[in-house]
């Protein structure tokens, strides 16, 4: 990469190393070299900049670190656009989850797409780390590295599926086999995802859910974890029908047991820990699941939207942070705007709290920042600082609903959100700018999810316990009115 210089930014968001959290500066210039911040210094007007290095007039932008996604699924999500936002399971206090995961199945032409559509979303709301969780098929690390964005693979493994016979009951159906045959396909890629020689791919251990696991590979795969030095997440204590299950089998709630079996350890990142023993969907009588959790040093993937469409929330994140529970931020779902995240998760926050301290701009940015990066060991992301990461999300105070720039950060994020993101670089590179990818190839991705979309609803009839297509599941929002005369 060729150096680059920000030429005096008019603001920045910069890493105050001794105050461990993020700060304004403004009228600074930002030297890049080698895919790193090489230097930040106080903009010298009597100085021009040096020969031979890119410079970017930056005047009229704000610099933010890139933001840090720890928890989605991109070759899923977007094929469900128009179908899950109001879906769900009034039987299952709410969650579509169960009966969605049993009706539909994109195929492979349709997650390649919807993975390019969910990356070029990622992007446009300054994301430039993404925690990708996904099933995986042929091609899966090439649209990653096509991206340019830093991707940790997550190839899920599973030992039972879920099965529904009514709305009322889930029940699993265990595999003898899958889920090590599953362990082993995900090694293989996780260590193919390492030695890509473009530095941006990494691994992240994840068995697929609490519940679908046995025990006996839960402890193989943190071992795994443990011996590579790899992050390790799974899902957790997301839905109530599963809180229930591991108290049938287990006697205990999904976080104590997994803290028994030793899989709550600082490089875990537990998606989502919503249903403790003290939410009031569960009430379980031990009301200890905080304090394990911040005593075992996890952090939590905290993706408010998918659980905001059932009517449920973490409750809440301002007590999370207080007890001790380390916060990052992910999307889960479609649209993979993280800005707009950050927003829901202050709303939801101060709604569970009834207190505006619960959550605030500042406390939210650093867990999509530095909380992700610190999640998955990574403390040259999330922050600009000297040696860190070049990766940065320029963000055009020029917009209407950056102004006035009083407060740019607020105004992003309660305000413009991704319509004002301009530029996002990673390691120097811009991997975006001016709403489109500059690598990431899109052109009949949207097409190919349409298609592959309506496959998937045709045939839910032949998966769906009552038999039903897509649109018997989930109707569209209006009824259609006909050819008109
Ligand atoms: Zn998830």
């Amino acid at each position: 990469m060729a150096e680059i210089l920000i030429h005096n930014a008019a603001w920045a968001v910069v890493w105050d190393a001794p105050a461990r959290r993020h700060a304004y500066v403004r009228g600074v210039d930002i030297h890049l070299a080698d895919g790193k911040v090489a230097a930040i210094a106080a903009h010298d007007p009597a100085a021009p900049p040096p020969p031979g290095v890119e410079v970017i007039a930056g005047e009229g932008l704000l610099v933010l670190p890139g933001l840090v996604n720890v928890h989605t699924h991109p070759t899923t999500e977007p094929g469900i656009r128009g179908v899950r936002e109001d879906h769900g399971v009034p039987e299952q206090q709410m969650t579509g989850l169960f009966e969605r995961s049993q009706a539909f199945r994109l195929d492979e032409a349709g997650r390649r797409a919807a993975m390019r559509l969910a990356y070029a979303e990622l992007m446009a709301a300054g994301v430039t780390s993404v925690v990708d969780l996904s099933a995986p098929f042929p091609g899966w690390l090439d649209v990653m590295r096509e991206s340019g964005l830093r991707s940790w693979a997550g190839p899920g493994f599973a030992s039972a599926q879920w099965d529904m016979a009514a709305p009322q009951t889930v029940t699993w159906e265990w595999t003898e086999g899958a889920g090590r045959a599953g362990f082993q396909r995900a090694q293989a890629l996780m260590e193919e995802a390492e030695r890509d020689p473009s530095g941006r791919l990494s691994a992240i251990v994840f068995p697929a859910q609490i519940d679908t696991v046995e025990e006996d590979l839960l402890r193989d795969a943190m071992a795994l974890a443990e011996q590579t030095g790899r992050p390790f997440t799974t899902h957790i204590a997301q839905a109530v029908v599963e809180v229930r299950e591991m108290i049938r089998r287990h006697g205990t709630t999904p976080i104590q047991w997994a803290a028994e079996i030793g899989l709550l350890t600082p490089r875990s990142i537990l998606g989502h820990a919503i249903f403790l023993d003290e939410h009031p969907s569960i009430g379980w009588h031990t009301q200890r699941d905080l304090a394990v959790m911040a005593e075992r040093g996890v952090a939590v993937a905290h993706c408010p939207s998918p659980f905001a469409r059932y009517g449920e929330h973490l409750k809440h994140f301002g007590r999370y942070a207080d007890r001790g529970v380390r916060m990052a931020m992910g999307t889960d779902c479609a649209p993979h705007n993280l800005i707009e995240e950050m927003r829901l998760a202050i709303l939801l926050a101060r709604n569970a709290a009834r207190d505006l301290a619960a959550a605030d701009t500042a406390a939210v940015f650093h867990a999509a920042t530095v909380g992700g990066a610190e999640a998955l060991g990574r403390p040259d992301l999330g922050r600009i600082t000297p040696g860190g990461a070049a990766d940065l999300v320029l963000v055009d105070l020029a917009h209407p609903l950056m102004a006035p720039p009083r407060d740019p950060l607020r105004a992003l994020v309660f305000h413009a959100a991704d319509r004002a993101v301009r530029r996002v670089m990673v390691a120097g590179e811009t991997v975006f700018a001016d709403g489109r990818p500059t690598r990431l190839d899109l052109a009949d991705a949207a097409g190919v999810l349409a298609e592959s979309q309506a496959r998937m609803l045709r045939d839910a009839a032949q998966r769906d316990y009552l038999g039903r297509d897509g649109d018997m599941i989930a109707p569209l929002s209006l009824h259609g009115l006909g050819p008109i005369a």
